[in-house]
């Protein structure tokens, strides 16, 4: 598996992504408060296929795993299908930014596993298929990069109306700059 440190960086890329699109579908509420729970959201989503393979009740021996890794927990439909009805329901219920911010990170979490040689189960559960780009956690900046990119860029869009470049200028960054003319 990619390292949990990756997990839980791209969990959060996933929140801030969620976040985003809940504000996109104008469903972030007052004080952005639905936004700001998907932003939560997608970084416990973005752990969940691991952890909810471990029981939380205790054996004696501490916590162990009742689910073999990377099946059920990690199935890519049950995912895909949670964050598409979620999004569906979002202008309606913007409680439902909870589930998608989750399924979100729990997406982000998938992605991050694929390369792997132990893959990911997509479409069956049985059946994992792998990427084979590289041995598990050996190019985790690669994949923590590209989520921050996709999350940077898509709330620079959002919430900025702008591409990475407007943005800086309206932080004021440019005219503050002591290389200004
Ligand atoms: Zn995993």
């Amino acid at each position: 598996m990619a390292s949990k440190e990756a997990h839980q960086s791209t969990g959060w890329a996933a929140g801030l992504i969620a976040a985003a699109i809940v504000s996109q579908a104008s469903a972030s509420g007052p004080l952005h408060v639905w936004s700001i729970l998907a932003f939560l959201m997608g970084y416990a989503g973005g752990g969940a296929p691991d952890w909810l393979e471990l029981s939380w009740w205790s054996s004696g021996r501490g916590r162990h795993s009742w689910i073999s890794h990377r099946t059920v927990t990690h199935w890519g439909i049950a995912w895909i299908a949670l964050l598409v009805t979620s999004y569906y329901k979002l202008r309606h219920s913007p409680v439902m930014a909870l589930p998608f911010g989750f399924a979100a990170g729990g997406i982000m979490h998938l992605l991050a596993d694929w390369p792997n040689p132990l893959g990911v189960p997509w479409l069956w559960v049985s059946k994992r298929h792998s990427l084979n780009w590289w041995k598990s956690g050996r190019a985790d900046w690669i994949i923590m990069g590209a989520a921050w990119m996709v999350a940077l860029v898509m709330a620079d869009r959002v919430w900025f109306h702008s591409t990475g470049i407007h943005a800086i200028e309206k932080l004021d960054v440019i005219r503050l700059s002591p290389f200004r003319r």
